[in-house]
């Protein structure tokens, strides 16, 4: 084994095709599959909120939507390319980021619901996370990659299993590393029937830890939902669900006696700043991959590219060293 990613959400497993289709032996190791993830519970449109630094994060997504808007293109990834806004009930800047995305422009009056003033209408990938997460499961396998579910105690305990260990742990990387820096923000969302909602709709008004947003996904839609910091809690509460389908119905009245079919919670792994750097494990070399706060799905594919290109040098200078030794 060349590598080993522990972590299967939307981080572990774009680390891991990316290294898999570079032509390294990589396994994952993950305490719960893809499907029971943080990542499945995301909404998952591309945006870079709470998440940091700046610099950083904006070429990630830079490169996160280049490819999530390919693979769009792609029949069975489970992403699409869908149009919609975001509203406030005064005014609204946009994001410094959404500049990024096409077909930005203010929303007109006829668009934005009653009660609101403003509003910015763009088109980003929009993933339905259980089908993206088992295309990329299945893509990784393809290229030769392994997956198995057990849980890592320690860190420590890695040394020596590969040459090159990736820590993609999320929120759990609090425990792992340890690293006091990482908090959960507790997302949760209720999966309904979709009546007939084609846009996503974001209301950036609520008070914290509340937010309403609405996801078609073809024939369901996921319903949002709260921005709850240092909550670890990951079972559904039923008024929070109640409040959630109360607060997306008054604006979109289709909504309800919408059929309730699911519920679902993800703890968002926040860091001040995303922590994608690497320190050394045993005689070999441990690299983090966390802390990507609400922007996960944006992220993934920036990050597992730039780690990837330093896997590589770093493997092959390592290869170079043993040829030395050997013919010295
Ligand atoms: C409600 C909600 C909506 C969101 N909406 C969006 C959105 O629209 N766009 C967007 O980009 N992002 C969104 N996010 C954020 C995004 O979901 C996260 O940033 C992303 O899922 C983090 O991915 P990850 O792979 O780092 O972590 P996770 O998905 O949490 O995966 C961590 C993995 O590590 C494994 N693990 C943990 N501890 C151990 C251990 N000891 N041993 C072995 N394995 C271990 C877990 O089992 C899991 O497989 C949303 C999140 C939520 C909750």
């Amino acid at each position: 084994m060349d590598v080993l990613v522990i972590g299967a959400g939307a981080c572990g497993l774009t680390t891991g095709i990316r290294l898999a289709e570079a032509g390294l032996a990589v396994t994952i190791r993950t305490a719960a599959p893809p499907e029971q993830t943080t990542s499945a519970a995301a909404g998952a449109v591309w945006g870079l909120v709470r998440v940091g630094p700046p610099d950083r994060v904006l070429e990630w997504g830079r490169t996160g939507l280049e490819v999530l808007s390919a693979l769009a293109g792609e029949p069975g990834t489970g992403v699409r390319m869908a149009s919609g806004q975001e509203v406030s009930r005064s005014r609204l800047e946009p994001h410094y980021w959404t500049p990024l995305l096409p077909h930005l422009r203010s929303s007109s009056p006829a668009e934005l619901p009653d009660g609101f003033a403003d509003g910015w209408h763009y088109t980003a990938p929009v993933a339905t996370m259980p089908v993206y997460l088992g295309y990329l499961r299945a893509r990784f396998e393809r290229a030769g990659g392994q997956l198995e579910v057990a849980p890592t105690r320690t860190l420590a305990e890695l040394a020596g299993a590969a040459p090159v260990v990736v820590n993609c742990s999320g929120a759990a990387a609090r425990d792992l590393v340890p690293d006091p820096a990482v908090e959960a923000v507790r997302g949760q969302v209720v999966i309904a029937a979709n009546p007939g909602l084609e846009e996503f709709f974001i209301d950036r008004d609520p008070e914290p830890p509340w937010i309403v947003y609405m996801f078609p996904h073809g024939g369901q839609i996921l319903l949002g939902g709260t921005n709850d910091e240092g909550n670890w809690d990951e079972t559904p509460k039923p008024e929070i669900a109640e409040r959630i389908v109360a607060g997306c119905a008054a604006i979109e009245p289709r909504l309800r006696h919408a059929e309730i079919l699911d519920h679902r919670v993800g703890l968002r792994p926040w860091r001040p700043e995303v922590r994608l750097e690497s320190e050394p494990l045993g005689s070999g070399v441990l690299w983090h991959n966390y802390g990507h706060g609400g922007a996960g799905i944006s992220l993934s594919w920036g990050c597992a590219a730039e780690i990837t290109a330093h896997v590589l040098a770093q493997l092959s200078s390592r290869a170079t060293r043993a040829r030395g030794a050997i013919t010295r």
